[in-house]
């Protein structure tokens, strides 16, 4: 028996140990780790123990050894097995997707006002980003400068205090080529409110206010790296002394209330990989990692790099994130706390599922349902929910997580492979999906109706 006894013909498993990052990491991992101090701690700053608990759990991304879920056809009962999978965002390419979508979508359906939104970019200068690789907790700190350079600008503008817009606001560090470039990636509502409700335009911006906004930025970074004794007074003069200060503010242009699509588009972007596994080969015989750019490289002179496979390791795996988004202003918790209970805003969905009214209830869940399936069908190019067969409805039966069990039904199905690693034994949550119906701590079974 083969693997098509476990998918039906179209059900092909995406193959995550064929990608070059599964080999590379396969053949390199513990070589890398055994040589970091010596080789890298000096560039990349010390070992951070969330490296080989993410690069761990990559590896055992849709391998079915780590567990799976069984999905039957209610009508033909033809049944094909899913593998859990990491849930990894900023490493594992395929997991990755998913999350980037899952925030687009709840960004969609739960926060996002019907105002205008904007895209902003804050960078900093290259002599000050090094500070930020050694000291990651001076990334969020980076989204609260430039928070604040903004609502500076707004509240002098407006001649107003109380009022902020919404913002998302997302940490990035990495360049095109994968490369350590820290920034910060925001969505921000083109209006203001006030905590009252009431809502006010965006005051009129032309490029020497994003200019000054650059400036406010600018300072607020200088004074976060004096306090926290990074750079001198000295630096802070000189820098200030330069032509091109080297921070840059960019202001998208502004997307119309109704246009979800480039919302979506844009909070995928913002919360993108490191790095796609599309751009990335390894040649084992040579071994040469080469990435190609998306655009042409001006230091390097080219569109591709070439790394050799430890230096590839260090680099990528600098950008496994700790913190991912932050909500400011009038898209954050306390304030949308707040509007909840004023009754400005409508009460959140998991305080749906306690409402007692049924339609708002099933509505809410099925629409949720249907997300499940979409994502599934995005992301793993399969319509998961539909069997290949008949066209029938498929559900999720059960899933198979004891060590035992697996390695009986593998056997079986003559799946096995022995000896088994494990790379790091570590829990593997029970999946798939179970966290895109936020408020079902069991998944027991899944159906579209
Ligand atoms: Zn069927
Ligand atoms: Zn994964």
């Amino acid at each position: 028996m083969g693997a098509c006894c476990v998918y039906p013909d179209e059900y092909k498993p995406r193959q995550p140990k064929s990608t070059p990052l599964f080999r590379l990491l396969d053949t390199h991992y513990e070589e890398f780790r055994n040589v970091y101090d010596e080789r890298f701690s000096k560039r990349y700053g010390f070992w951070r123990p969330v490296v080989d608990e993410v690069v761990t759990k990559y590896r055992q991304c849709g391998d079915f050894h780590y567990g799976f879920a069984r999905i039957r056809c209610k009508e033909c009962g033809a049944e094909y097995r899913r593998a859990f999978s990491c849930k990894c965002r900023g490493f594992c390419p395929s997991c990755s997707k998913r999350k980037s979508l899952d925030l687009a979508i709840f960004l969609e359906e739960e926060l996002f006002r019907p105002v205008p939104h904007r895209h902003w970019v804050w960078s900093v200068p290259k002599m000050l980003r090094l500070h930020f690789l050694h000291h990651r907790k001076l990334l969020p700190m980076l989204c609260r400068c430039a928070w604040h350079a903004l609502t500076i600008f707004l509240h002098e503008a407006l001649d107003r205090m109380n009022v902020f817009p919404g913002g998302i606001l997302v940490p990035q560090t990495f360049g095109g080529m994968a490369n350590w470039n820290p920034h910060v990636h925001a969505l921000i509502t083109d209006a203001c409110c006030d905590r009252n409700g009431n809502i006010f335009p965006f005051p009129e911006t032309g490029s020497a206010d994003v200019h000054g906004i650059e400036k406010l930025f600018a300072g607020l970074v200088f004074k976060m790296l004096l306090e926290e004794g990074m750079i001198s007074e000295e630096l802070v003069e000189n820098m200030n002394s330069w032509k091109h200060s080297g921070f840059s503010v960019h202001r998208g242009s502004s997307i119309k209330a109704e246009d979800e699509d480039s919302r979506k588009t844009l909070s995928e972007y913002i919360s993108r990989a490191p790095f796609s596994l599309e751009r990335m080969s390894f040649n084992e015989d040579s071994k040469n990692v080469v990435y190609r750019g998306e655009h042409f490289h001006p230091t390097l002179a080219r569109n591709f790099d070439v790394s050799e496979p430890l230096e590839w390791i260090a680099r990528i795996t600098s950008h496994i994130p700790k913190k991912g988004t932050i909500y400011y202003g009038a898209y954050s918790q306390a304030w949308r706390g707040r509007e909840r209970r004023q009754g400005i805003l409508p009460t959140k969905p998991t305080e749906l599922e306690t409402d007692t009214s049924e339609e708002v209830r099933s509505s809410y869940s099925r629409r949720r349902r249907q997300e499940w399936a979409v994502l599934l069908k995005k992301v793993w190019d399969v319509d998961a929910l539909k069997c290949p067969k008949c066209g029938g409805q498929m559900k999720v039966v059960s899933f198979i997580e004891q060590p035992s069990v697996i390695r009986r039904i593998l056997k079986h199905l003559d799946l096995w492979e022995d000896p088994r690693p494990p790379p790091i034994p570590l829990e593997m949550v029970c999946e798939p999906d179970a966290d895109y119906i936020p408020w079902q701590d069991d998944v027991p079974e899944i159906e579209v109706g």
